[in-house]
């Protein structure tokens, strides 16, 4: 094909546009973009024909539609899926949220006085509160969280951490504990072996530049065996007796007692963590608590008053709508103490839901769907996890769609779901595609049986 002959820009964009639903000069763009890269291989010797050239740009052009921020039903079991986006907020968190979003706040306005009022002090004396701290904050995420406690509490001359060899996690996405330490200006001082790091190993680390101890809770992974570290209580008698206090990124933060709400693991809680002499605790906001992205930080009044006097504070600040959702979260744990049957947390009640009811609601989407031509489907048991890097070895008995295609493949069944609409994510196990019903919300059911009924049909 010569160059004369490639499509239109124009004509192309007329006809995509009505399959795709993207403001027009962004599809635009997009073939301008693709036609010249074209034009250029056409230039380089090669060739193609128009067809292969629309088909190439039309399937682009809905690959890049797809990474549209959207909803995606979540069958894949894992409660706290950091690729879906973690933890979904409740109705009461949402309605607030639109409350504040279409309107003017009182973000930083003291409304009885009419003066300039302070942001988050509702939410941060509730979060105190919660988590009987002398004090709380929060920034955008736990990393952040854990990038600000380091540069106020760890600078200049006096700038050492010491931190176990067991605990120098990756947290995901590449963010590894030293790198985090070194973006702060922190002097990492690694003690004791990956498997068994003893209170000497950590005394013995001590000198002058010494500025604190810092923990962090092994979230992703787990480690078993001959192992073997100081507790808590020992730890912060070292560090109080030099002078420095002791720090923890627990990860998750889970507010109830994890193993008596599903058959998992404990988690560490920050109230536990505070109380057994840890002098700040930072903790995820989005992970088992169930809130929005954000990092938790509490403990010592003093020194959360002193992380809110650093001018990085500004830069990781959250903005009203975060703020909005969290506090309706915290609120939340508040009035139902974390109790499943009574909270508006998604992640709890996902947690603490029933296989029973489960299996009553596979059993409805199955009456759903009719006699499928290309797939058998039946219900399962399976094994659905918390995710998001807390407690790698849970496992929670539930119950799981189980699709075994016949006149269709695997992969077209998971891809043709994964981009219709709503898009659905499940996965594969053996030669069956599954969909576990502890992630599924019971309102998505009827979308889920009406998408297998279109696409297996
Ligand atoms: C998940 C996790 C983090 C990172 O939290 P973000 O809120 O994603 O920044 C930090 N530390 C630990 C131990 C974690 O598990």
């Amino acid at each position: 094909m010569s160059l004369r002959e490639l499509p239109s820009v124009e004509k192309l964009a007329n006809s995509l546009s009505k399959t795709i639903t993207l403001p027009k000069p962004l599809i635009i763009g997009f073939i301008r973009h693709e036609l010249n890269s074209w034009r250029q291989k056409l230039l380089d010797g090669g060739s193609a024909t128009r067809e292969e050239i629309e088909t190439s740009i039309t399937e682009n052009l809905s690959h890049f539609s797809a990474s549209k921020l959207q909803p995606v039903i979540n069958g894949t079991g894992v409660l706290i899926h950091t690729n879906l986006g973690r933890s979904p907020l409740g109705k009461t968190a949402a309605n607030a949220l639109q409350n504040i979003a279409t309107g003017y706040s009182n973000l930083e306005f003291n409304l009885p006085e009419g003066t300039r009022g302070k942001r988050a002090s509702y939410l941060e004396t509730a979060l105190a509160c919660l988590l009987d701290a002398e004090a709380a904050t929060a920034v955008n995420n736990c990393a952040a969280a854990l990038v600000i406690i380091l540069r106020h509490l760890a600078n200049g001359k006096k700038n050492e951490v010491i931190v176990s060899r067991g605990e120098l996690v990756e947290i995901g996405g590449g963010f590894r504990i030293p790198e985090i330490l070194e973006t702060s200006g922190a002097k990492l001082i690694e003690v004791g072996a990956t498997n068994k790091t003893h209170l000497s190993d950590y005394a013995d680390a001590i000198t002058p530049n010494t500025a604190l101890i810092l923990k962090v809770h092994r979230s992703n992974f787990y480690m078993g065996g001959f192992t073997a570290e100081p507790e808590v209580t020992e730890l912060s008698e070292l560090a109080h007796q030099h002078g420095f206090p002791l720090v923890e990124d627990i990860g998750s933060g889970a507010m109830m007692n994890t193993d008596e709400l599903a058959p998992i693991d404990h988690e560490p809680t920050p109230q536990a963590a505070l109380k057994n002499g840890i002098d700040l605790v930072c903790f995820s906001g989005d992970k088992l608590l169930g809130g929005p992205q954000s990092g938790i930080i509490a403990g010592k009044a003093e020194l959360v008053a002193g992380i809110k006097k650093e001018p990085f504070f500004r830069a990781v600040r959250c903005d009203k709508l975060i703020l909005t959702v969290l506090q309706e979260s915290i609120d939340e744990y508040l009035r139902t103490q974390a109790d499943p049957s009574k909270t508006d947390i998604p992640t709890l009640r996902n947690l603490a839901e029933t296989t029973e009811n489960l299996q009553a609601r596979a059993d409805q989407i199955l009456s759903k769907i009719s006699s499928l031509s290309k797939a058998e489907i039946t219900s399962i048991a399976s094994t659905a996890t918390t995710g998001g890097g807390t407690m790698p070895t849970s496992q929670i008995p539930s119950i799981a769609l189980s699709v075994t295609p016949t006149g269709i493949s695997l992969n077209k069944l998971s891809r043709a779901l994964r981009t219709g609409t709503p898009a659905i994510v499940g996965y594969t196990d053996q030669e069956k595609f599954c969909l576990d019903l502890r992630t599924i919300f019971p309102w998505q059911d009827d979308d889920v049986a009406a998408q297998l009924n279109n696409i297996l049909g």
